[in-house]
């Protein structure tokens, strides 16, 4: 009898143990669970549809050519002041980025960042690489144009904007550090508030992961550890930092304001330019879409097409970040 309960109690305290701390882990699985049960979204991009000719343009293009896109963009389409930030050591890139003055300007220039990549990766170059990262692009470049369009009307954000269409991300974090090292040197005289990472939006939802120097979903395995998977496998995750809830509790704030849930799964990894911006100690969060079947089946494949897109998922984001800029200055 003594013998039956001392076993009892010991296989109870290894459940409890092995469970206790993958409790975090949970409300991630049960993000990733729920995305990937939503299947499909409704509507897809039709290229074929003039109203999507700016996007699927960006698509088409390898990494010189998307530069020279976003270029006569601005030039034509825009007709914007904006800077050019060459990456010397990337031949022929540069960061291109756009002030937008907030109604507390002149003396209010502590702005918020956006910044998207619109490199793809050095193999890459064939793919349209709809979610890595043409549709962030996009949502900043419809950002840009609501933001022009709003002030020109007399109504400019609450805050200030900076856009950063960084030409450098994927074989280092070249456009962020560049924009990094312009904004606290020569600059123009205008500060960061905080930063949004744009990358990998535009098929579901949104969310906010931690920043690391992996990528996957991480849980904590008992007498082994702390494992990540990309759904296909499992294997030891990388360093990670937590995410910034303050940031974070903005961007939810913001989708409130838009209608929109914003999740936020602590244990969900990503690698991208907000590593280079939280060791440099900027507040910063990265929003991801949160379909992890298809990115994790489709991201730096000839499948990531711009045609997967859902562009109600690619509007949702900038309405989000339209809200962002007019929670007003703090
Ligand atoms: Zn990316």
């Amino acid at each position: 009898m003594i013998v039956r309960n001392i076993v009892l109690v010991v296989i109870i305290v290894a459940v409890v143990v092995s469970i206790m701390p993958n409790i975090p882990y949970v409300f991630s699985w049960a993000g990733v669970t729920s995305s990937m049960m939503r299947g499909e979204p409704k509507q897809t991009v039709d290229c074929a549809d003039s109203q999507y000719q700016l996007l699927c343009g960006l698509g088409t293009k390898n990494n010189v050519e998307r530069k020279a896109y976003i270029q006569l963009w601005l030039d034509e389409d825009m007709n914007l002041e904006y800077q050019e930030l060459p990456i010397l050591w990337r031949k022929g890139m540069s960061d291109f980025v756009l002030t937008f003055p907030g109604k507390g300007y002149p003396d209010d220039k502590n702005c918020t960042v956006l910044s998207a990549h619109y490199d793809k990766a050095p193999h890459n170059q064939e793919s349209e690489a709809g979610l890595d990262n043409t549709a962030g692009v996009y949502s900043l470049m419809l950002l840009a144009e609501k933001i022009k369009q709003e002030s020109q009307a007399g109504n400019p954000p609450e805050s200030c904007a900076i856009i950063v269409f960084s030409g450098e991300e994927e074989t280092g974090w070249g456009g962020a550090y560049v924009f990094d090292k312009w904004i606290t040197g020569e600059g123009i005289g205008w500060s960061v508030k905080d930063v949004l990472v744009v990358d990998s939006i535009g098929r579901q939802g949104l969310y906010v992961g931690a920043t690391g120097n992996g990528t996957g979903i991480y849980f904590h395995m008992p007498f082994v550890g702390r494992r990540a998977t990309n759904l296909h496998s499992v294997y030891e995750g990388a360093d990670y930092w937590p995410i910034n809830m303050n940031v974070a509790d903005k961007l939810k704030m913001a989708g409130k304001n838009a209608g929109i849930k914003i999740k936020v799964y602590p244990d969900i990894v990503g690698w991208s330019e907000d590593e280079y911006y939280y060791k440099k100690g900027y507040d910063v969060v990265r929003v991801y879409g949160d379909d992890f079947k298809y990115y994790f089946n489709y991201i730096d494949t000839l499948d990531d097409k711009t045609e997967n897109l859902d562009p109600k998922s690619i509007n949702d984001a900038v309405s989000v970040f339209w809200e962002y800029i007019n929670l007003g200055i703090k």
